[in-house]
Order: structure tokens, then sequence, then C-alpha cells
């Protein structure tokens, strides 16, 4: 056994000193000075809790409550946005956890989904260096230019011919 599996074992051997199931981690404290310290300061917390008394409950505890319940039965109701305000202050919020799972399983469901069709739409988008992105640049300008020579030198005939003559009037 090493450290590792005796930390993990020290409480066992700590509750249960003789059980032959800890017969390994007890032969590991047995050898290794480091975890029979960590064995004795977990038995010095222990006993130290042993020696711990609850605090009773004050003799007049019953008797407080009951006269602050009656106080508050025989109060004047409050209006519903201080009952709302008790309520929101009181609660343990237990009822508002299905809406709050709700909520982020709809955030879940929209950012996912956006996600989804933003990663479909640019399945291979690679960061491209400014020097690659200036020499794209380039070419489709070049491109660019050259379908507008196209465009002029399939055009010029038509132009010279009737396209440009100003209308008769
Ligand atoms: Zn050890």
């Amino acid at each position: 056994m090493n450290c590792r599996l005796c930390q993990t074992a020290l409480p066992n051997l700590l509750l249960e000193p003789t059980a032959p199931a800890n017969a390994a981690a007890r032969a590991h404290v047995a050898a290794c000075a480091a975890c029979a310290q960590d064995l004795a300061s977990l038995q010095a917390t222990l006993s130290l809790l042993d020696t711990w008394q609850v605090p009773g409950v004050s003799p007049y505890f019953d008797q407080k409550l009951a006269v602050r319940l009656r106080e508050l039965q025989s109060a004047p109701s409050a209006s519903w946005f201080e009952r709302l305000r008790m309520h929101l202050q009181l609660n343990t919020g237990r009822q508002f956890r299905p809406a709050l799972a709700g909520a982020l399983a709809l955030v879940l469901a929209v950012g996912g989904g956006s996600f989804g069709i933003a990663t479909f739409q640019r399945p291979h988008r690679v960061e491209a260096s400014a020097a690659v992105n200036d020499l794209q640049l380039l070419d489709k300008n070049q491109q660019a230019l050259q379908q507008m020579d196209q465009l002029l030198q399939d055009y010029a005939p038509a132009n010279t011919g009737t396209g440009d003559t100003p209308p008769q009037s």
C-alpha cells in the first residue's frame, strides 16, 4: 500500500483499528512516519470532538416561541407586497429550482443551437496569417480586374456600333 491509498483508508483505520480489512493500512502506518502522524492527528481531532458538549436549549425557548407566535397571529395582516417580500426572504429557493433549470436548459438550447449553426456554416474556418490574407486579396482584385477587362472588351464593339448613339429627335 502506498501513502495515497493509506490516506483514504485512514478514517476506516481510525474507526475500526483491529478490522481485518484495515490490515494493509495498519501495516503501512506502522512503517510510514508521515501516515502515522496523519493518523495521530485524526485521533486527536476525534478525541477533541468527543469532549464537545452540545449546548442545551434555553428553558424559556418554548414560552418565548409561543409568545412570538401569538404576537404574529394577532398582528394586522401584512400587505401582499410585504408578504411577498417575507416569502422571498425566508424561502429556501426550492420551488424556484424547476424554473431555474428550465431557464438554464433554454439558454443551453438557444446557445448550443446557434453554436451548432455557426459551426455548421463555417466548418473549416482556419485562421490565416496577414500575408496570406493580403495575397488572397490581391488575387481577388486581379480576378475582378480581369473580369472587368473581359466585360469592357465584350461591350466595346457594341458601344461603337449602336449602343451609345444619342437618340435622334
Ligand atoms: Zn505513508
